[in-house]
């Protein structure tokens, strides 16, 4: 069994027979495609069920397969690698059972302890805020309890977990923490966290053990990246809506306010919908001068992702049309 990811097995298996399910459609990330996911089918495909495996990536709970699974004709969606977190009131389906596997990583944080408290003590943070993504909480609580052992104050707020589209976990830290660790791996958490607190930022990616600083020069430079993209928009005459239909990106409101905008400023506008948004599809849409992104803040914020039209967010949008301030954008966060 992979010792890596804790898959729950014995929860899933319980239920499976319980419940006699006859076709089972297991979700996870792109990640846990090669081991986890082929010792998952081995330990479930003798229980009965007929297995499915959902073939699009899972970039997050917010695109459950459960459209996928109800055409389909599944009994049960099995979702690895998130929660519920940001997304509760969307998770419901009366055809299908949904189970959703956090799939923490067994990770040795402890091994990076020293290490840490040294970097702490030649930044000289006493206070600080704690966040992770999902699979790494259970170490987030290891961490706080070291550190509350060697004497630093640590804000923990509701469990401490972040998603890409919301760091809303930092918004309780007290003013004076001296700074936010993270765990978290990639890049793109970090730009959330910069984007969204002045708070300087400590990240230690548990896949790679790698433990990186950043402060106020980093935030600095994508604010000025984001202002540089947020200039470009500003001409745009013809406006593309980035829109998908994925359970928890689709949002009705933000695409009819961003209409309304539109149509009052005389803009000429499109929407496009689709499930997974493909980039270099945009690039066909040679006559729209900018997109505005409702979807998942990933496609505006990922500097990974290459468009040679400028992208905003949401927010970024609402302050080009003079609906909220650059400081309202600095202080809330870009996205
Ligand atoms: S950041 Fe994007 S992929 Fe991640 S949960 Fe939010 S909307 Fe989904």
């Amino acid at each position: 069994m992979s010792s890596y990811y804790e898959l729950e097995i014995d929860k899933i298996k319980e239920m499976i027979l319980k419940k006699q399910y006859k076709r089972i459609l297991l979700q996870m990330p792109q990640g846990m495609l090669d081991t986890p996911l082929q010792e998952v089918v081995e330990i479930l495909t003798p229980l009965g069920s007929q297995i499915i495996v959902e073939g699009d990536p899972s970039y997050g709970v917010c695109d459950l397969a459960i459209n996928k699974a109800i055409q389909f004709e599944c009994d049960l969606l099995i979702h690895f690698g998130h929660n519920e977190f940001g997304f509760h009131q969307r998770i419901h389906s009366k055809s299908l059972d949904i189970l959703l596997i956090p799939s923490y990583v067994n990770f040795e944080i402890s091994s990076y302890f020293l290490l840490l408290s040294e970097k702490l003590a030649e930044l000289g943070w006493n206070k600080v805020g704690l966040v992770a993504t999902i699979q790494h909480l259970r170490n987030l609580k290891e961490l706080k309890t070291h550190l509350d052992s060697i004497g630093i104050n640590c804000f923990v707020q509701k469990e401490g977990q972040i998603l890409g589209c919301n760091i809303n976990t930092i918004r309780g830290f007290p003013n004076q923490v001296d700074g936010i660790i993270s765990l978290h791996a990639g890049y793109f958490h970090t730009y959330g966290l910069l984007l969204s607190t002045p708070i300087p930022i400590l990240q230690l990616d548990p896949f790679t053990g790698e433990i990186k600083q950043f402060s106020a020069i980093e935030r600095e430079k994508l604010i000025r990246k984001r202002n540089h993209i947020i200039t470009q928009a500003r001409t745009a005459n013809v406006w593309g809506i980035i829109g998908s239909s994925k359970l928890g990106q689709h949002h009705p409101y933000t695409v009819s306010r961003i209409e309304k905008i539109l149509q009052d400023h005389n803009k000429s506008k499109i929407l496009l919908i689709a499930e997974n948004i493909n980039l270099e599809n945009l690039e066909n849409f040679t006559w729209v001068d900018a997109w505005v992104d409702s979807a998942c803040p990933r496609l505006a914020i990922d500097d990974h992702i290459y468009s040679s039209k400028p992208i905003v967010t949401f927010k970024e949008f609402l302050y080009l049309f003079e609906k909220v301030t650059w400081e309202e954008l600095l202080t809330t966060g870009f996205f």
